[in-house]
């Protein structure tokens, strides 16, 4: 490719709304363009890469024997409702209406399609068992899109679903795909972790999910320090042994009720997970009408921008205290601190800290910093029943102690069962001629996270360093002063025109205009592994420049012997 005509829309200011590196990186490297929340434009140099994490989960789902198929983005209501999770889903399902006033969504996961398709399709066992995937566009109306394309509205997923007709069918399956997955990310030079998961709300019996390691993820993963044992915290903490945890501090009473609000309305109204909502209690007050509540909730959730109208129907109104004056008055060691309000103050510990260790309290007056006595006002009912897993708690497979590290979900795994077959009457025929209900398992890759995934793990103060499989392109070629050497710009197009007989993507900067340190720059931070500089100085001794992406000096090799060194 020419840069000269080329988009290559570098820039140096990072935008103000990105946090993590991925996002400012694909930003001023000209790969992504925000359209509105949570919805991005894909530019040239970043559907390049894009291209290429979909390329190598297609091919290895396809070794894997998964059959592709591409199903609608907007799906009709009448599927969901026959699931169930026409009511069920929440506010990600973005809901919408045709010309005809009929219902439809756009689809967050194709479970109820796909099951659909499969039983007027599917007649016999002996067509089992079936995988099949697509790599599509999904929806989910996402309360918190941020992050850039790694926690976006509209995003790019590989889905796979597969149909049994029994359980020891599904488990080789499921085994194929998780050996599929592990393939699909040391291909893309990821450093990544498979790890129990906790089978949620989609219901099922066994599942893992795959995470690439990285201090901006929004997971934390239990690890064993002495064996194999990875979980993600939630599911560390479902099996963990009884009697691991400290008690509470002796210095809390105990005369809070457990809240009347339940866990889902909770974590529907914060959207944090619901496994991250430990608990809502009421803590006694004197207004017997107007009782206090109090949550405590895990995980780096940031809440202190969500809205107040967010939270009516729990409590209103709210305030807010900023997390110093929190923690001067708490004297405790909270994460990050969300809306505190007049009846609800929201503990955020991200650090995992034992749950003893702080202390959550609401106060009739609001989060009183006159002197409030938290301890003894506001206590938390019976926490010895709160499973909180920490660094240095047991492993639950008895070797070695956890430690706590954060991950980027970049894919999930999960043996479903009967529980979409069943609503949706999806039978075959069995060996006995007898209807049978198929079983069922789903697999999918967040294609477009796991672009943000790599840079979060690839990167320097210069910018992106892509692993191999990923980078746009594989060489790019930089001339000095090409508009007024002859010589330089001979040498370069014939170059050009050699890598790519050699089957090599190379980016040639040829703009007559561009700064040499201005090319040099963007071709760092866009991340192209070989970079090349040919000048008439080098060429009067029969030289060029090369330089990998990873390293910080220039070598020099002969004109004669570069493409060699590159292929
Ligand atoms: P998360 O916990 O991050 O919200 P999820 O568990 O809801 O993800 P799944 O339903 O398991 O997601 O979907 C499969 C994969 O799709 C995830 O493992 C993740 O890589 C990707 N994914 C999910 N939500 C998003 C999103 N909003 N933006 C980009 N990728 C996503
Ligand atoms: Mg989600
Ligand atoms: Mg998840
Ligand atoms: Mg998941």
């Amino acid at each position: 490719m020419r840069a000269s005509q080329y988009l290559i829309a570098t820039q140096k200011e990072t935008p103000s709304d990105a946090e993590v590196i991925s996002h400012q990186l694909m930003i001023r490297a000209g790969m992504i363009r925000k359209l509105a929340a949570g919805l991005y434009s894909w530019l040239p140099l970043g559907l390049k890469v894009l291209r290429k994490v979909e390329a190598i989960v297609r091919e290895e789902m396809n070794r894997a024997g998964a059959q592709e198929v591409l199903m609608p983005v907007t799906q009709p209501a009448e599927l969901w409702q026959e699931s169930g999770r026409w009511e069920q889903y929440g506010p990600e399902l973005l809901r919408m209406q045709d010309r005809h006033s009929r219902p439809f969504c756009l689809g967050p996961t194709h479970e109820e399609v796909i099951t659909d398709l499969v039983r007027n399709q599917i007649r016999s066992y002996k067509q089992l068992p079936a995988n099949f995937y697509q790599i599509q566009t999904k929806f989910r109306d996402e309360i918190r899109p941020r992050f850039g394309i790694m926690r976006a509205r509209e995003f790019l997923m590989k889905d796979a679903y597969s149909f049994h007709t029994d359980q020891a069918s599904l488990q080789e399956t499921y085994d194929i795909m998780h050996k599929a997955y592990s393939a699909i990310f040391t291909r893309l030079g990821l450093d990544f972790r498979p790890v129990l998961a906790d089978t949620g709300s989609i219901g099922g019996s066994h599942s893992h999910e795959f995470h690439v390691l990285a201090a901006s993820g929004e997971d934390d993963i239990a690890f064993s320090t002495e064996s194999d044992y990875a979980a993600n915290v939630e599911m560390a903490e479902a099996i963990a042994p009884e009697g691991s945890r400290p008690s509470p501090s002796e210095t809390m009473q105990e005369v809070a009720t457990p809240g009347q609000h339940s866990i889902e309305q909770v974590s529907t109204f914060l959207d944090v997970p619901a496994a991250s909502v430990v608990k809502t209690l009421i803590v006694q007050g004197d207004d017997e009408e107007a009782p206090l509540v109090a949550l405590v909730v895990r995980g780096d959730h940031e809440l202190n921008d969500i809205k107040a109208e967010k939270l009516h129907g729990i409590a209103a109104p709210l305030t807010f205290a900023s997390e110093e004056q929190i923690r001067a008055n708490l004297g405790c060691s909270v994460g990050s601190i969300g809306p505190v309000g007049l009846k609800i103050p929201v503990i955020v510990d991200h650090s995992a800290a034992h749950l003893a260790d702080f202390v959550c309290g609401a106060n009739r007056d609001g989060v009183h910093l006159t002197g409030v006595n938290w301890e003894r006002d506001c206590p938390i009912d019976d926490v010895a029943d709160i499973r909180n897993v920490v660094p240095g708690d047991p492993s639950p497979d008895g070797k070695g102690l956890l430690e706590i590290k954060r991950g980027i979900e970049v894919g999930h795994i999960f043996q479903l069962g009967t529980k979409y077959s069943e609503a949706m009457n999806a039978k075959v025929l069995n060996e006995e001629g007898r209807e049978q209900v198929m079983i069922m398992g789903c697999y999918g890759i967040g294609v477009s996270r796991v672009v943000a995934s790599a840079i979060e793990q690839n990167h320097d103060e210069n910018g992106i360093i892509w692993p191999d499989a990923l980078a746009p392109f594989q060489v790019a070629l930089i001339p000095i002063n090409i508009q007024k050497s002859e010589q330089v710009r001979e040498t370069c197009e014939k170059l050009y025109t050699q890598l790519q007989e050699r089957g090599l993507d190379v980016l040639f900067m040829d703009e007559e205009k561009a700064r040499l340190g201005a090319m040099l720059a963007d071709v760092e931070l866009v991340g192209i592994p070989h970079r090349v500089v040919i000048g008439d100085r080098g060429l009067e001794n029969g030289e060029v420049e090369y330089r990998h992406r990873r390293e910080t000096e220039n070598r020099t090799i002969g004109l004669n012997d570069i493409i060699e060194f590159l292929t």
